[in-house]
């Protein structure tokens, strides 16, 4: 296996987490409903991800593993047109090429499947096998053979808590769909995918604290609000519980941060990071984001009207729903 396919394998998969999200992205791609991730020591020495979606046919599961194999994306210039979440066909070429691989899928309706394995990048040997529609895709000994890769990996726990909150974005970001989580056979999380974005809110941060976030809906000349905001009664909070997404796609905004913080801060809090997941939606062409699969930075057309649009939302809510604020 050469040196060039482990350094491209190393923009894809930079630590565990990288492989949890590839690997869900996947499953969504391939329109499941329930999605199980587990892992073992922080990821590094196993992650599976098991899902119900629509599988793959025998000859597919090989091609899978090839590099810019992608049955998701026709021509290049189709790329304003894509839905999915995927579309380079490079996650698992690059995860296949630092780790060992097994894959098991079926095809929904089929009642044989095909297994593959595929260790640094080689594929080692290839069944049928029985199990439900789906696939589940378990990765071993992640950067085995790349020692390099392995120093830049932290504690298992460290590990541990980056996939926690990749699996919380998810959760947040798909209430439809249903997940669960477990580490070392322990369930840290279960989503039951109702679509009701407040059980998401529970199943991640707990029943208590989502009871008590308030609801935000407003629409403004094309911008649309939705979500839950709170006060967190923990003084431990920080940006970290704040969740954005805009047009379906997660995002970090510094100013939509303020805009919150600013909202509340006539709010005596605990501390001053309120809490939210908050979905934007609006016109595409007013998004800037960049296409890099990795980048969560977007930028508005005009985005202190995006702001002002949000800000004037979330004072709507706590002013109506009886959470005292000084002036409004
Ligand atoms: P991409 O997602 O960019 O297409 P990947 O390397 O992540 O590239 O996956 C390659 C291909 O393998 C996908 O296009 C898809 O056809 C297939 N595939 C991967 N994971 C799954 C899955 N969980 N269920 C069904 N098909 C899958
Ligand atoms: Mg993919």
């Amino acid at each position: 296996q050469d040196t060039r396919s482990k350094i491209a394998a190393g923009e894809v998969v930079e630590r565990p987490a990288s492989v949890v999200k590839e690997l869900v992205e996947n499953s969504i791609d391939a329109a499941a409903t329930a999605i199980t991730v587990e892992i073992e020591n922080g990821g590094m020495t196993l992650i599976r991800v098991t899902d119900n979606g629509e599988g793959m046919e025998r000859e597919d599961a090989v091609l899978a593993f090839e590099r810019h194999a992608t049955s998701k994306i026709a021509r290049a210039d189709d790329l304003e047109a894509i839905f999915t979440l995927g579309f380079r066909g490079e996650a698992l070429a690059s995860i296949a090429a630092v780790s060992k691989v097994r894959m098991e899928t079926v095809r929904q309706g089929s009642s044989e499947g095909t297994f593959v394995e595929i260790e640094g990048g080689k594929l080692i040997s290839q069944g049928v096998i029985g199990r439900p529609g789906g696939t589940s895709v378990t990765v071993s000994d992640l950067f085995y053979n790349t020692p390099a890769r392995l120093k830049y990996v932290k504690s298992p726990k460290t590990e541990a808590s980056r996939i926690k909150d990749i699996i919380d974005r998810f959760v947040l970001g798909y209430p439809h769909l249903s997940f669960r989580y477990l580490s070392v056979g322990k369930q840290v999380l279960y989503s039951p995918g109702t679509g009701h974005l407040d059980e998401a809110i529970a199943a991640v941060y707990g029943h208590e604290t989502a009871k008590k976030m308030i609801s935000v809906q407003y629409e403004w000349e094309g911008i649309e609000i939705n979500g839950y905001i709170g006060s967190p009664d923990t003084a431990r909070a920080n940006r970290a519980f704040q969740t954005f997404f805009v047009n379906g796609r997660y995002i970090r905004s510094p100013l939509l941060s303020r805009a919150l913080e600013e909202a509340f801060s006539t709010l005596i809090m605990v501390n001053r990071f309120p809490m939210c997941v908050i979905n934007i939606t609006l016109d595409p062409h007013d998004v800037d984001v960049n296409v890099h699969p990795a980048k969560t930075e977007v930028r508005f057309t005009d985005d202190r009207r995006v702001a002002a649009v949000f800000f004037h939302a979330i004072k709507r809510a706590l002013s109506g729903d009886g959470m005292s604020s000084e002036q409004d």
